[in-house]
């Protein structure tokens, strides 16, 4: 608001000497407010003014050496978008005057026809009017702003892009030289033992000729403890602080050449707090499980500040309100983009439940289901032979009346490893198939190969040299395999690959146990090379 007593800086351009001294004299009498009066006649010298010094007001002539008509105002508002202009008309231009109000000037006088109190209510109107206007057209950007960028968090789950194109935004908005969102890992809870691992910069928007250096000691030592001191609504514009500021500290914003700083605090209010770096972990790295903590009290995500470095700044009220409403967007966005990373996880861990075996961490019987008919599928395609190999531990119910169940299911885990390393390079799926059977599947092997594969998890199994004494006849736990192959056709069927691969298996445990058996499926084709091999452990 503009008081009565208030200096005003006036830029009077008016050829006619008589009226410019006439307005200076007017100006002069008044005794409640005091005038900076600079005349000049031509428009040209105008337009130099205007680019050396601030005024608060223009007085303008449209007729003038140099420039007639509208074209003088719109010449002058070229140059200075929000300076108010009064503009002084003759007489007999009344018109002219009205519709240089509508292409931007805020008032107009007739020349001999208005009085100081005229004159300095015209002035002071126009200023007043061009402020409101200008704090209205900041505020409409301000809302577009805001929306754009609550849209973008409506409709984006990329956390680290909408935080970004939000701090570009800001930094262009607020013509400021820095704006960062950092990540403080420990709140507020640990400022004493603050260090530089516990926060860093996520994403920063710089201008071309910005000064500052790397500022995490300036927000870590400085901004931080300011932001959780005061209980977190807002800023710092540095003067205030400085006088409560060690010399060491003063230091560090010297040399950022920071000159004035304005911080607002992201709080994550919610049912957990997630461990160190764990949103920002890639993809890949999300099946492991996160840690997370159970915290229903605000905590202190991070800031996003603004850096004045190349002078020194007042930090407006409606700045303040802005950035503020701007850091509540983006604790939504951090809270959305947490619930999604939580439920993708949980997706993950329930993908996992569903296809995996619990005891052996192998695929489940059901998992093996999907990755055998997609197998026989693209086997039938192109005419690849499949193989399967079914794996049973001999003498297990033996060896759980003597050792115990829970004995039997560590020696389940660990043939289940031998297996799995025997075949690791060549099964397509590898899965338990029921109690003591394991399943695994071959695409593009032959049956010599398979056979080998087999041999290779029986003696894998052997050389665990896990003690079964009271009933396997070697003592050890051992296990036979049942091997089948095939070349799919239209006039076989999957169950009875797996049905010749368990007659195998039969015949591998009528045979003694601790062996192979193979087959062809069917078995009535003569495959010459193919045919069914016994391979007996010596
Ligand atoms: P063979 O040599 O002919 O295969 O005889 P076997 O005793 O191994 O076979 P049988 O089918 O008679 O017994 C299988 C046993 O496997 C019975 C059951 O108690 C045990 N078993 C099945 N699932 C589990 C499991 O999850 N944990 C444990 N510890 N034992 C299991
Ligand atoms: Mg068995
Ligand atoms: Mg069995």
């Amino acid at each position: 608001m503009l008081t009565s007593n208030q200096s005003l800086k006036i830029l009077l351009v008016e050829d006619e000497a008589a009226d410019a001294d006439l307005i200076g004299e007017l100006l002069g009498d008044v005794y409640h407010t005091r005038f900076e009066l600079k005349a000049v006649a031509r428009l040209e010298q105008a337009i130099e003014f205007l680019q050396l010094e601030q005024f608060e007001v223009i007085l303008l002539d449209l007729s003038l050496p140099d420039s007639k008509g509208l074209d003088t105002l719109i010449k002058v508002k070229e140059q200075v978008k929000t300076i108010p202009v009064v503009v002084l008309t003759a007489l007999n231009d009344e018109n002219l005057a009205i519709e240089a109000v509508r292409a931007g000037a805020q008032d107009y006088l007739v020349k001999g026809k208005f009085s100081e109190d005229l004159l300095i209510r015209s002035l002071r109107y126009a200023i007043e009017r061009q402020r409101a206007e200008e704090a209205n057209r900041q505020q409409a950007q301000r809302e577009r702003l805001l929306s754009k960028i609550v849209d973008r968090i409506r409709q984006s789950l990329q956390l680290e892009e909408i935080l970004q194109t939000t701090v570009a935004e800001v930094q262009q908005f607020l013509k400021t030289d820095r704006v960062l969102i950092y990540r403080c890992y420990d709140g507020c809870a640990e400022l004493a033992a603050r260090s530089p691992e516990s926060g860093k910069i996520l994403v920063e928007a710089m201008s071309a000729n910005s000064c500052c250096g790397n500022t995490e000691a300036l927000l870590n030592n400085l901004v931080l403890p300011w932001v959780c001191q005061q209980d977190s609504q807002w800023i710092q514009v540095l003067e205030d602080v400085n006088s409560q500021m060690s010399a060491e500290d003063l230091q560090t914003i010297n040399c950022r050449q920071v000159k004035a700083v304005l911080t607002v605090p992201i709080w994550q209010t919610g049912e957990w707090k997630e461990q160190v770096n764990s949103i920002w972990e890639k993809e890949d790295n999300c099946g492991g499980e996160a840690k997370v903590i159970r915290e229903n009290k605000p905590q202190l995500w991070g800031i996003l500040t603004a850096h004045h470095c190349r002078s020194a700044r007042e930090w407006q009220e409606w700045e303040i309100k802005f950035l503020r409403q701007l850091a509540a967007q983006v604790a939504i966005a951090i809270q959305q983009s947490e619930l999604c990373r939580q439920l993708k996880l949980a997706n993950q861990k329930l993908h996992q439940l569903a296809t995996s075996d619990p005891l052996t961490g192998v695929a489940n019987r059901r998992k093996f289901q999907q990755v055998l008919q997609q197998s026989w599928r693209l086997a039938l395609k192109e005419q690849k032979l499949l193989s399967i190999i079914i794996c049973d531990i001999d003498f297990f119910k033996n060896y759980n009346d003597y050792y115990g169940h829970l004995a039997g299911d560590a020696c389940l885990q660990q043939v289940c490893q031998a297996i799995a390393k025997a075949s690791k390079n060549t099964a397509s799926v590898l899965a338990r198939y029921g109690g003591e059977e394991f399943i695994a599947l071959l695409l593009d092997y032959d049956l010599k190969t398979a056979i080998a594969i087999a041999e290779q998890m029986r003696q894998q199994v052997e050389s665990l040299k896990l003690p079964n004494f009271q009933s396997s006849p070697n003592q050890y736990v051992t296990i036979s395999c049942g091997v089948a192959s095939t070349i799919p056709s239209v006039k076989l069927s999957v169950s009875s690959l797996i049905k010749s691969a368990d007659v195998a298996l039969y015949q591998a445990k009528a045979l003694g146990k601790n062996c192979i058996y193979s087959t062809f499926y069917p078995p009535e084709v003569d495959y010459n090379s193919l045919r069914p091999i016994l391979q007996i452990n010596s």
